[in-house]
C-alpha cells in the first residue's frame, strides 16, 4: 500500500514541475505573513533555532549519500549562512559592521547559489568539489577583511550611495534586492527548463533566502526560512529517491516496479494492454541506438495522451504496458486503435539530418507545413486482455501479452484482443 501510494506521489511529483516552483514560494509568502508566530512561545525558541541546523545537516548527508553533489553544496552553503546569521548578525544593523556583514552575506549567498547552477552532480569531495570548498573558504577570508577594513575607515559613503535602502521596504540595499531577485528568477526559470534536482534545491535556497535578507527584521524570520528551506531540501531528495525507484530514465514514464506496484491494488475491473514496438532491431541497426531512443521517448509521449485514463508504463525494452482501471477491453479498444495510429503517422526526423530540426518547436512547425523533408515512421503492436474471464493479474497480463503475440502474426501494426 505504501510503495503503491509512493509510486503515485512520485508520479504527481514528476509530472507537476510549476507546482514544484509554485507550493515553496507560496509556503514561504504565508509563513512570513504570518510571522512572528503567535503559537511560538519561549520553550519553543531554542528548538526553532536549532532546526535549521539539523534539517540542512541532514540534507547535507543525504546529498552526499545520493550523490547528488550540488544539493549537498547548496545544503553547505544554507548552513554556512545560518551560521553566520545566528553568530553575527544577531545586533541591531546599525551597531558596529553588522549592517556591512549582512550586505556581504546576503549578495555573496545569492551568487554562490547561482554560481552552482553551472556545476554537474559533482562529488562532494572530488578534485573540484575540493575545490570549491576552497574557493568558499577564500570569499569568507575576504569578507573578513572587508569588515576589518570597515572599522578602521568611514564607509558611510556606500550607505548614502550605491548602497541605499528604503527603510519601509526593507533594511537590504535596493542593489542587492534587485540582485537576488534576479538569481531567484534565473534559477526559478532554469529548474522549470531542466528539471534537475539540483536545479531544484538551488531555486529554494535562493527563495528562502531572499525571504529572509528581505524581511531581516521580522522575528525568527532566518530560524524559520532556514528550516522550510532544509524541509524543502529534504523532500527534494526524497522525489529523487522515488524517480530512482519508480520512473524510468530514458522516457520519463512510471517503469515496471511502479507498474508491479500499482497491480497489487487494480481493483475489480480493469484493462490491461502490451505494447511493443514493430521491427525494433531492424530500426536500431537502420538508424542507431540513438536515434532508436528517440522513438521511445515519442511511443511514451505519445501514450501519455492517450484517453480513456490510461497509465503508461515501460515495461521494460521497447516494451509498454497501458492500465485502464474501471474499464473493459470494448471500452478501451478505440483509445487503443487511436494511439496506434498517432504512433504510425508521428514522422521522425533523424538523428545527424542536417534538416533535423534544431528543437521541438522548429520540429512541430515543420511537420505542420508538411515540408519535403525525409522523414521515417515507426508501428506499434498492440494486445490487450481485461479481467473479466481471468482469475489474476498475472494470467491477464500474459493474456495481454499472448493477444500481442497475435497482433505480430496477423502483421503488425494492429490491436488484438485476447481470445478467451
Ligand atoms: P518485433 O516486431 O517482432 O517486435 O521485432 P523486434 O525487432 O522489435 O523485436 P526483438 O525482440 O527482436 O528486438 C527488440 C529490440 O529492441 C532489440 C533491442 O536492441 C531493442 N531495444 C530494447 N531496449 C532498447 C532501448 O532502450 N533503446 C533502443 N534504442 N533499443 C532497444
Ligand atoms: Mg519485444
Ligand atoms: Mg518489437
Amino acid at each position: 500500500m505504501l510503495v503503491s501510494f509512493m509510486s503515485r506521489l512520485s508520479f504527481s511529483l514528476c509530472w507537476l514541475p510549476e507546482s514544484r516552483l509554485f507550493l515553496p514560494l507560496v509556503v514561504v509568502v504565508l509563513t512570513v505573513v504570518s510571522l512572528p508566530a503567535s503559537w511560538l512561545n519561549q520553550t519553543h525558541l531554542p528548538m526553532l533555532i536549532e532546526l535549521p541546523y539539523v534539517l540542512l545537516g541532514l540534507a547535507l548527508l543525504l546529498s552526499h549519500l545520493y550523490h547528488q553533489g550540488r544539493n549537498a553544496r547548496v545544503a553547505l552553503l544554507l548552513l554556512v549562512a545560518y551560521y553566520i546569521i545566528q553568530t553575527r548578525l544577531q545586533a541591531p544593523l546599525t551597531m558596529g559592521t553588522t549592517r556591512l556583514e549582512y550586505v556581504l552575506l546576503g549578495s555573496l549567498l545569492s551568487l554562490n547559489l547561482l554560481y552552482l547552477t553551472l556545476f554537474s552532480e559533482l562529488r562532494l569531495w572530488g578534485q573540484k568539489g575540493i575545490l570549491y570548498l576552497f574557493f568558499l573558504l577564500l570569499q569568507i577570508g575576504w569578507g573578513a577583511l572587508v569588515i576589518d577594513y570597515d572599522k578602521a575607515h568611514d564607509i558611510s559613503y556606500l550607505w548614502q550611495g550605491y548602497l541605499f535602502h528604503y527603510e519601509p521596504w526593507s533594511p537590504f540595499p535596493i542593489l542587492s534586492l534587485c540582485m537576488i531577485g534576479i538569481c531567484t528568477l534565473i534559477a526559478a526559470l532554469l529548474a522549470l527548463k531542466r528539471h534537475q534536482t539540483g536545479d531544484h534545491a538551488i531555486y529554494i535556497a535562493l527563495l528562502v533566502s531572499s525571504f529572509t535578507f528581505v524581511f531581516f527584521s521580522k522575528p525568527l524570520i532566518s530560524a524559520t526560512l532556514f528550516s522550510l528551506g532544509g524541509l524543502f531540501l529534504l523532500l527534494g531528495l526524497l522525489r529523487c529517491s522515488l524517480d530512482l525507484a519508480f520512473v524510468d530514465a530514458l522516457t520519463g514514464i512510471h517503469g515496471r516496479r511502479a507498474l508491479e506496484s500499482e497491480l497489487k491494488h487494480v481493483g475489480r475491473c480493469y484493462t490491461l494492454a502490451m505494447l511493443d514496438v514493430d521491427h525494433f532491431k531492424k530500426f536500431n541497426d537502420t538508424y542507431g541506438h540513438e536515434t532508436g531512443d528517440d522513438v521511445l521517448k515519442v511511443v511514451a509521449k505519445l501514450m501519455q495522451e492517450t484517453g480513456c485514463g490510461a497509465q503508461a508504463y515501460r515495461y521494460g525494452g521497447e516494451e509498454f504496458t497501458i492500465l485502464f482501471r474501471g474499464k473493459t477491453s470494448r471500452e478501451c479498444l478505440e483509445a487503443l486503435d487511436q494511439l496506434r495510429c498517432a504512433i504510425a503517422d508521428y514522422p521522425l526526423y533523424l538523428r545527424n539530418n542536417k534538416n533535423r530540426p534544431e528543437d521541438d518547436e522548429a520540429g512541430r512547425k515543420r511537420r505542420g507545413q508538411n515540408a519535403a523533408t525525409k522523414a521515417v515512421h515507426v508501428t506499434i503492436s498492440i494486445g490487450v486482455a481485461d479481467n473479466q474471464y481471468f482469475d489474476s493479474v498475472d494470467e491477464t497480463l500474459k493474456a495481454a501479452d499472448k493477444a500481442l503475440y497475435g497482433a505480430k502474426k496477423k502483421g503488425r501494426n494492429c490491436v488484438q484482443s485476447a481470445v478467451v
